[in-house]
């Protein structure tokens, strides 16, 4: 009996230094410390032993079995620190990855830059609802019922009543209905249309709208505004022109127009060769607008204006397509950082 424990703790140290692997310490245990493993089956064998015998072979035994026991809890524990650092791939000497930052849409971008150089001409923010009313959109400025300069701009109606703006202008009602003159400021906001969606168009689009009124404004106070925020957002060196237009809202109306900064003039197929692109449309408020709020328009007198956030953004980016702007497709977004 002593010589079959000896020969077991000869073979268990003998395999101390063999166990590199979770394999191999669990092989370790089933065969050495298992409930029906040898050791095991040696204290099965001690009790065939004469009673004399079984106090030493009980304590031969049972230092096998302590020791058993260390091997393999050490063998264990060395194999699970080196075993999780082989699972895991761990490579301190790689870099860090960079955590992608995220950044404005082109279209917000593009109104922040605009509502940035008018604040700096003294023009403060204001906001109005997306749902509005009849009132509010068309008659209050200047588009009576059946009136066909309702034509002009395509409608999504919610009832007889409400409809989704067609333009933020409404919201320049809103602020005079509340407020006395002087007021400068300017309307940033989402719009929509019922239009067929193309490269050119789309049901949804935003504007930045502008007014400002007070005793004795003038012509001469829209050019001026006007020309210093073109020369501020496309370049000083830019050259100008008014052409007469037409809004129901403003009285007399127009577009300006810059050179093209792409040809400088020349003609190319961003401004139809003509070498002049469209930036925006303004006007001297109507009079029957400040009438519908309130305002005697022999005592005040104001300019208007609203220019397109996508045509803005596209023109000054070369996008040919306004759907890229909605489509939120990130190859197309990450280019506007
Ligand atoms: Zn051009």
């Amino acid at each position: 009996m002593q010589d079959a424990i000896t020969q077991l703790l000869d073979e268990v140290r003998a395999r101390a230094g063999r166990l590199a692997t979770r394999d191999d310490a669990e092989d370790f245990r089933i065969q050495y410390l298992a409930r029906k493993g040898r050791i095991a089956t040696l204290f099965e064998d001690m009790k065939a032993l004469p009673p004399a015998e079984r106090p030493v072979a009980g304590k031969l035994l049972n230092a096998l079995r302590v020791e058993a026991e260390g091997i393999h809890a050490a063998a264990v524990a060395s194999i699970g620190i080196a075993g999780a650092a082989h699972a895991a791939h761990l490579d301190l000497t790689l870099p860090g990855r960079a955590m992608p930052v995220g950044h404005q849409h082109i279209v917000t971008k593009t109104i922040d830059e605009i509502k940035t150089i008018f604040k700096a001409m003294g023009f403060s923010v204001a906001t109005g609802p997306e749902i509005e009313t009849d009132w509010y959109n068309f008659q209050a400025l200047n588009f009576p019922p059946d009136h066909p300069a309702r034509d002009m701009q395509d409608t999504f109606f919610i009832d007889d009543m409400r409809l989704l703006r067609t333009h933020t202008t409404p919201v320049q009602i809103r602020v005079m209905e509340q407020r006395t003159p002087p007021i400068r400021i300017i309307m940033p906001g989402r719009v929509f249309r019922n239009e067929v969606i193309s490269a050119r168009s789309h049901v949804q689009f935003h504007q930045v709208d502008g007014l400002f009124c007070d005793a004795h404004v003038t012509f001469a106070d829209l050019k001026g505004t006007l020309v210093a925020f073109a020369k501020r957002y496309y370049g000083s060196a830019l050259k100008y022109r008014f052409r007469p237009s037409f809004f129901p809202f403003t009285e007399p109306s127009a577009e300006m127009d810059i050179t093209c900064y792409l040809c400088a003039g020349k003609g190319c197929r961003v401004c139809k060769q003509s070498g002049w692109l469209e930036i925006l449309g303004c006007g001297m408020v109507d009079p029957n607008v400040f009438r519908a709020v309130g305002y005697d328009p022999d005592a005040v007198s104001g300019y208007a204006f609203g220019i397109g956030i996508e045509r803005t953004a596209m023109l000054r980016h070369g996008v040919d397509d306004i759907r890229l702007l909605f489509e939120n497709d990130l190859r197309v977004n990450r280019q506007f950082i």
